[in-house]
């Protein structure tokens, strides 16, 4: 049995608190490895040797610590398949979503390669007589990291190669169901020539948040995973004085119009709604299908749906996985059962024909879905996709702004002038127009709106550098000693 253990200044350190957690294949079901879980002691450990690295690390020149993150970037790249595979063998998802998740998380530390630019100050030459006014930014010291288990590679990425580049050291605490990727990876970055201490990995569950949310010498914290952990991070954290961004959970709109192609439209609605098993932030999980068009649409999803291929994500062909746990399997069968009691209609039931082992659920579409019904209240995390069916445009608006999640949305439509006002009226902090995933590429801004984020900052891009550093604005002056005289008024720069 494989045991993952913490990472802690540059070396692999097995726990001593005697506790550790499960880690299964989702696939078979089988329990393939043990995860440590940190006691206080081992958080105060992990934040030692980040706070010990950090008076180095930040003195690192710019152009070092960029070329460690140039390193990284060409490690990443050349080990795409070891990580996705280490990734689909604990979390399930296809082989072929790992690597997208992959390629979308090496985007974040290509961006990080630029930090001599990204982090630039302003300058202003004489601001008032001979003196010059400048701001520089700088590093905030001890940053952590706490991640969901649906990006296990991915989510990191988003964090530690801004914190990193901008010259904080890191502690990551994953999720406990797929620890071992992030492992891996602490053992890219030494690779890449990052010193001991500049990233450390803490496995652990709410003993280790809380640690870390408690910690005197953590100076910030970004969190991704569900709304009431993401409320209770931001709400905590901040109470002890830290900076925090914890982004939330989602219930993501597709709006689509009258004039739209509805082949187009059901082929990005399956897509957005299945892959990864609907295990992302990011997918759809509601259709708004305008009346004209709704009858077809449901026709064309529910085509498709059967030739979808689901089985383990390690076999080739595969296009669906397995969810992460029993539980959430049988959380998300739990909405089919009590959808036609609600009044909803199962056009596809996602509980038929599931193999004998494996967290399995296949894709489900329910149609003639309203407001209030628990399958359109809550956040399923799984292969169910609802039809909700609207009158048109002002309808779609409003149903998607009065939701509270606000993370995600698209619409679907030829009319450019319908487009362009969705964008302009929908309070949604991601849209896509006739795109069903806008996740952000890495040179803008991740991150929603209302209860998909709480906080002020959005993650990676040039907010991610904001977040990971404070400005400083230095006021100068070299006058002549002997012009000194002394002045009690307030200094005016006219
Ligand atoms: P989760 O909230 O259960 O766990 C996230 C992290 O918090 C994990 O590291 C976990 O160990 C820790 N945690 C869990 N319970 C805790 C508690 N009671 N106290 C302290 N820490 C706790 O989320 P998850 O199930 O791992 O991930 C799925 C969720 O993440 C979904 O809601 C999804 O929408 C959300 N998500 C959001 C984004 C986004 O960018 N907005 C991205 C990915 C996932």
């Amino acid at each position: 049995m494989n045991r993952i253990s913490h990472w802690i200044d540059g070396r692999v350190v097995a726990s001593t608190s005697g506790k550790s957690a499960p880690v299964y294949n989702p696939a078979t079901g089988q329990q393939t490895g043990s995860v440590d879980l940190a006691s206080l002691a081992e958080v105060d450990a992990a934040v030692a040797a980040a706070k010990a690295a950090f008076p180095a690390w930040r003195a690192t020149s710019l152009s070092k610590r960029a070329e460690v993150m140039f390193r990284m970037r060409e490690l990443v790249d050349a080990n795409r398949k070891e990580i996705a595979s280490l990734l689909t063998a604990e979390h399930g998802k296809v082989l072929s979503d790992s690597l997208g998740e992959v390629a979308r998380g090496l985007e974040n530390i290509e961006f990080a390669c630029g930090v001599p630019q990204l982090i630039k100050g302003e300058y202003s030459e004489q601001a008032a007589g001979g003196i010059d006014v400048y701001s520089i930014r700088q590093p905030l010291g001890v940053v952590a990291g706490i991640t969901p288990f649906n990006f296990p590679a991915m989510v990191p990425m988003w964090m530690f190669a801004n914190a990193l580049a901008c010259g904080n050291t890191f502690v990551l605490k994953p999720s406990e169901k797929d620890p071992s990727v992030t492992m891996f990876i602490a053992e890219l970055l030494q690779q890449a020539g990052l010193p001991a201490g500049c990233f450390n990995v803490l496995q652990g569950d709410k003993v280790a948040v809380d640690g870390i949310l408690e910690h005197d010498d953590i100076a910030a914290v970004s969190f991704v995973g569900s709304t009431p952990i993401a409320k209770y991070i931001y709400e905590t954290g901040t109470a002890n004085g830290k900076r925090v961004q914890a982004l939330g959970g989602a219930k993501n709109h597709m709006l689509v119009l009258n004039d739209a192609d509805v082949g187009m439209a059901a082929d990005a609605a399956v897509g957005a709604a299945y892959g990864s098993a609907g295990e992302r932030c990011m997918a759809i999980s509601v259709v708004l299908a305008a009346d004209g068009i709704a009858d077809e649409l449901v026709a064309e999803i529910a085509d498709r749906i059967p030739n979808i291929n689901v089985g383990p994500g390690d076999e080739a062909g595969n296009e669906m996985g397995p969810l992460i746990t029993a539980e959430s399997r049988d959380r998300v069968k739990g909405y089919i059962d009590g959808a036609p009691s609600e009044g909803a209609t199962v056009v596809v039931d996602g509980r038929d024909g599931l193999p004998s082992e494996g967290y399995f659920v296949n894709p489900t579409l329910l149609d003639n879905v309203t407001p209030e019904m628990a399958v359109y209240t809550d956040e399923i995390f799984g292969p169910v996709l609802g039809v909700m069916r609207v009158s048109g445009y002002q309808e779609g608006l409003d149903t998607i702004n009065a939701n509270p999640y606000a993370n995600g949305t698209a619409i679907f439509t030829r009319d450019g002038g319908a487009a362009r006002q969705f964008q302009f009226d929908v309070q949604v902090g991601m849209v896509g127009i006739n795109v069903p995933v806008p996740v952000p590429v890495s040179y803008y801004s991740f991150g929603g709106w209302k209860a998909s984020l709480f906080g002020d900052t959005h993650m990676y891009g040039p907010e991610g550098i904001n977040f990971y550093t404070q400005a400083k604005v230095v006021t100068s002056r070299w006058p002549d000693p002997s012009t000194s005289s002394v002045d009690l008024g307030f200094p005016e720069t006219r």
